[in-house]
């Protein structure tokens, strides 16, 4: 087969059927030719595996306003993985900090762009977890990752950083080891237990 219809992904030699069809705010394109496993079509459009994640973290509103990130900017992608990994944990602690005889409720939040706020302008990628009654937000657990520290995890309970790290399997990668399944589950169970005690600790 012609080496320009191969599928882009490493060690993958099946043919490739479509280029990924991202388009990012600036108008820069993927582009980048992919196989059908290597392909997630979300609606009707296909996207190559980074890409798929940010899409899906972003949202369809912006994709309607072609609001899409840089291309190479994999912390939304980042904020959705590790939000999904963590949801069912803050569900359920939150769940269970919750008094519904005062009405509370929990609420859930997609993956969205913060600028501004606070002490600085830098661009951050947050999803938040809230406890919300008539009063106003009695408790919330937050996941950030800013644009200028972009492998480095914050968990925040209420205004407090609980949680600031680089997640193990993404630092090793980052210094080009390769991880056995084993030690990149070990890794991932480790960092999400550290997670879930630091923010049991922290929530009231
Ligand atoms: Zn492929
Ligand atoms: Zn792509």
């Amino acid at each position: 087969m012609d080496e320009d219809f191969r599928c882009e992904r490493v060690g993958c030699d099946n043919e490739a059927v479509a280029p990924c069809a991202y388009r990012d705010r600036r108008g820069r394109a993927c582009a980048r030719q992919w196989c059908l496993g290597h392909l997630t079509e979300i609606a009707g459009a296909p996207y190559c595996e980074r890409h798929a994640s940010t899409v899906t973290a972003v949202g369809f509103e912006a994709i309607a306003r072609g609001h899409l990130p840089e291309l190479g900017n994999r912390v939304p992608s980042l904020v959705h993985w590790v939000g999904s990994d963590l949801d069912t944990d803050v569900c359920d602690l939150l769940g269970r900090a919750t008094d519904t005889r005062v009405g509370e409720t929990l609420v859930t939040e997609p993956v969205t762009l913060v600028t501004g706020g606070g002490r600085t302008m830098q661009r951050r990628w947050e999803r938040n977890w809230k406890l919300v009654s008539h009063t106003g937000i009695s408790d919330r657990v937050t996941l950030q990752v800013h644009e200028d520290e972009p492998i480095t995890v914050v968990v925040r309970v209420g205004q407090r950083d609980v949680v600031k790290a680089v997640p193990p399997w993404i630092q090793a990668h980052a210094l080009g080891e390769t991880l056995s399944a084993d030690q990149d589950a070990a890794m991932r169970r480790g960092f999400y237990r550290a997670i879930h005690n630091a923010m049991v600790a922290a929530v009231r």
